[in-house]
């Protein structure tokens, strides 16, 4: 009768634990996200969900996944971990190239598509494009992104014309630059 009693203290206590202490109450937060699937048409975008249920179950950042295919295989993943990391340029793609480029070991992804839950902001876009990846499967669409509460309308818009942002983007030293861009012209390199 004892046992029983001390093992019904016990449990009680275990339960009390998980309500008062708020470490615990993440855990419960994060097991209801992780029993969290959603399948897409798409098999590949739907590992990029997963990536990306991932990282925002870890609290690492935005629901932004991705993964990067090649022949038919996935050759890199990433989600966006920008809270975690501290980095405002950990966004799934960019950390999902990073991976891409770290596993093929080269700097070009050329015969490489990349799936991502939503479709890239200016940085990302362009670092698609200097990674040469062939094309890009995007889920949601900067307006969705925007709708809940990350800018990459305003930025996209600012990459409209850079007119428009004299006050902010300025041109100095031209001349010394140059001089340094001669240098690296004038030594032996590889262009990429
Ligand atoms: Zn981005």
């Amino acid at each position: 009768m004892k046992k029983k009693l001390s093992k019904i203290m016990a449990a009680v206590l275990l339960v009390l634990l998980c309500v008062l202490l708020p470490q615990t109450r993440v855990c419960y937060a994060e097991a209801a996200v992780k029993e969290t699937t959603i399948t897409a048409e798409n098999e590949y975008m739907t590992e990029a969900i997963g990536e990306a249920l991932d990282g925002i179950t870890r609290g690492h950042g935005g629901p932004f996944g991705c993964v990067i295919v090649k022949d038919g295989e996935i050759v890199g993943r990433g989600h966006n971990r920008v809270l975690v990391d501290k980095d405002s340029t950990a966004h799934g793609e960019i950390t999902a190239i990073r991976n891409a480029e770290k596993a093929l070991d080269n700097h070009d992804l050329t015969g490489c598509v990349l799936y991502t839950t939503g479709e890239p902001c200016p940085m990302c876009l362009y670092a698609i494009l200097w990674a040469n990846i062939d094309k890009v499967y995007y889920g949601c669409t900067i307006e969705d992104n925007a709708d809940i509460g990350f800018r990459d309308e305003v930025f996209d818009k600012l990459a409209g014309g850079r007119e428009a942002l004299s006050d902010f983007l300025v041109c100095i030293d031209r001349d010394a630059c140059l001089e340094l861009f001669k240098v690296y012209s004038d030594m032996e390199h590889q262009t990429y």
